[in-house]
């Protein structure tokens, strides 16, 4: 969307009734090997390659996300993680779906790329949803998708031929790292890959929060066994299982 002109996208939303995909994701420490940014490379990647089978425009992506959890992404403590407040990224959702909704976009998916941000993106959506309705809007519909849930069993026993971990304990690990090397190759320093065990919290959470339980590195478990190849069989399946889900969704797309 950022690199057409609007007399184009104008075109496009009238005469294709495309879904506008909107990548989040967060700036955030990802172990010594991959870029802060992954969270929303990612998503983006998906997003293009998505939109090269079904009607979509990939909106720019949200960069900033909000405060990353020990138990899921390492905790908010580390230098360079960037967040945002959990009401502002509402707000920024909501703004952004009202905006697309004027334009006359009535199809949309909010492709999630960092788990801490869901319940946040739920009340944008659901903010946009209850102004647009006051405002006569009716016929707008959102998905919102992560793409981790697109995973299929096959596919997860091919990736982690010992035994999966968990997609809590998968920050910057096997699967973040296989699909970085697959997709931004340059950006991987793979040198760097940290020999920590796996992170082993307790079952509950502590505020201040506490840094000595995440493993110094920020990677939650051993990324070792990352290769390419096993970031395209994942890529692949979610850029066709999505694609689906929005040619459901969407007919005609
Ligand atoms: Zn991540």
């Amino acid at each position: 969307m950022a690199e057409i002109t609007w007399t184009e996208y104008q075109h496009r939303i009238k005469e294709e009734s495309p879904v506008v995909l909107i990548p989040v994701g967060a700036l955030e420490q990802h172990g010594p090997h991959l870029p802060m940014g992954t969270d929303h490379l990612i998503p983006t990647a998906i997003s293009r390659l998505v939109a090269e089978e079904v009607a979509a425009i990939v909106a720019p992506p949200f960069n900033y996300g909000y405060k990353s959890q020990p138990r899921m992404g390492g905790g908010n403590h580390f230098c360079g993680t960037t967040s945002l407040d959990g009401h502002t990224l509402s707000i920024m959702l909501r703004d952004v779906i009202k905006e697309f909704a004027r334009h006359g976009v009535r199809r949309i998916a909010v492709m999630d790329g960092h788990y801490e941000n869901m319940m946040f993106l739920i009340e944008g959506i659901d903010l946009a949803l209850r102004e647009l309705r006051y405002e006569g809007i009716h016929d707008l519909k959102i998905l919102r998708i992560e793409y981790w849930d697109f995973t299929s069993n096959e596919t997860l026993t091919k990736v982690f031929p010992d035994g999966f971990p968990g997609y809590a304990l998968e920050h910057a690990a096997v699967m973040e790292t296989s699909m970085s090397l697959y997709l931004h190759p340059h950006l991987v320093r793979l040198e760097k890959l940290p020999d920590d065990p796996p992170a082993d919290f307790p079952p509950y959470d502590v505020y201040p929060l506490n840094p000595a339980w995440t493993p110094a590195s920020g990677v939650l478990s051993p990324a070792h066994g990352a290769s390419a190849d096993k970031g395209k069989n994942l890529i692949d399946e979610y850029v066709q299982r999505i694609a689906t889900a929005l040619k459901d969704e969407f007919p005609g797309i």
